[in-house]
């Protein structure tokens, strides 16, 4: 089998994984197989070149641009798709952060299956961009590992026989840290996860469990269930990656080493299984698996997702931004670890939610939402 590609946020951690994998299935299905037909970026010119040589890419989108030289060149992921994407191919959304609802949106009105890595799309724009999958009648395929896991525990079971959702949580790079060193952890520190080599932002998300908070509201929306079934466990061995336990009591699970290209592989090949390029479980080293409940006074930013969840509306745009620029402060050191969940709550507790979700609404809560989040910010600096 084999389908036409693009990749958008290819230099990044899943973009580069993808680009392993695209590899690995031309080497199962031959030459001229699995044609790249577009890659972007935000930025790294070069890695983004030679990507689009090792792949023989047709065009390329980079927003960033330095001066650079290739046949087919434009300016953002939109007018790369609008030009080149026809129904039936596949993209794989792999930018991070909001930048991504505008790309996917096209992506879906072009007609072509999606491939998510991006939750910060349905998180932010959940609504919009599940009417529009809907009305074109396309794919939204999870490559998140937690959401691939559950997509796949599911199958063909409707929506009445899920009792619940959990999805599996690392505990990230400070698990083991105590409650009362959290807050100044170092970003040295944050970076170091155990299990996943991942971008910064997912990597720091996933310290704050702010990252396990966006995956609660990205499964509401992919499998249309409220928090009332669902919920997220630690398992520090990131083997089991998510459960549907269903109406009869019995529990599904799916299993695999934590390796992105799994479930980039699984949205790219489904309905079919091909022949994997991630490790296998060795059973003898995983004699363990651990789980256990998630302390919610150490990690509040998962009743904050609960609280988006039940506001419904703009909610998730006003929190996935106020998120992503905490993160971009304490990654540049202008923040304390501990500062950035607190800063989100505030955020989500001051700016009105509205009813009314369009892409304008979703625009404008964000920068609201932004704005004041850098206020925020910087009167802390003033005040510290
Ligand atoms: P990353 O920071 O490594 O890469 C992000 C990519 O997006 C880069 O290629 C960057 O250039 C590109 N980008 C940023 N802004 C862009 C724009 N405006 N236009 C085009 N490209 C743009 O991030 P990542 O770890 O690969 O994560 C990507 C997404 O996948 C995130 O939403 C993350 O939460 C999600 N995700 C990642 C992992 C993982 O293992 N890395 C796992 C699950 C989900
Ligand atoms: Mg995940």
């Amino acid at each position: 089998m084999s389908r036409r590609v693009f990749i958008l946020g290819s230099t990044g951690s899943i973009g580069c994984s993808t680009v392993e994998v695209i590899e690995h299935l031309r080497s199962i299905d031959g030459d001229g197989s699995w044609p790249v037909v577009g890659i972007s970026a935000g930025s790294n010119c070069e890695l983004l070149l030679q990507q689009a040589t090792r792949l023989d890419v047709e065009a390329i989108a980079i927003t960033n641009k330095a001066a650079l030289e290739f046949k087919n060149i434009f300016s953002n992921s939109e007018e790369l798709l609008k030009a080149h994407a026809k129904p039936g191919d596949i993209v794989v959304a792999a930018i991070v952060g909001f930048a991504g609802v505008a790309p996917v949106l096209t992506a879906v009105k072009c007609g072509c299956d999606i491939a998510l890595a991006n939750k910060e799309t349905l998180v932010a724009a959940g609504e919009i961009i599940m009417k529009a999958v809907q009305k074109a009648g396309v794919r939204l395929l999870p490559v998140d590992s937690e959401h691939s896991a559950i997509y796949q525990a599911l199958s063909e079971h409707p929506n009445a026989e899920i009792a619940k959702i959990t999805l599996t949580a690392s505990g990230g790079s400070l698990r083991n840290i105590k409650t009362e060193d959290l807050s100044n952890a170092t970003v040295e520190q944050v970076l170091n996860h155990p299990t996943w080599s991942m971008g910064a932002k997912v990597t720091v998300d996933s310290a704050s469990l702010m990252n396990k908070a966006l995956e609660l509201i990205e499964a509401c929306w992919l499998f249309d269930v409220k928090d009332d079934r669902l919920e997220a466990v630690i398992h520090p061995q990131s083997i089991v990656h998510g459960m549907v336990q269903f109406v009869d009591g019995s529990v599904i699970a799916q299993m695999s080493p934590p390796d992105m290209k799994l479930p980039i592989q699984f949205a790219l090949t489904y309905p079919k299984r091909v022949d994997g390029c991630s490790p296998k479980i060795d059973w003898a080293n995983h004699s363990t698996l651990q789980f256990e409940a998630i302390d919610k006074i150490r990690h509040p930013a998962i009743q904050l997702a609960y609280d988006v969840i039940r506001l419904g509306g703009t909610a998730g745009a006003v929190f996935n931004a106020a998120n992503e620029e905490v993160v971009e402060s304490f990654l540049e050191h202008s923040l304390p670890f501990g500062a950035m969940v607190p800063i989100v709550a505030e955020v989500l507790g001051t700016i009105t939610h509205s009813e009314n979700v369009t892409l304008e609404s979703v625009v404008a809560k964000d920068t609201e939402a932004r704005e004041l989040t850098r206020k925020i910010i910087s009167s802390q600096k003033v005040n510290s």
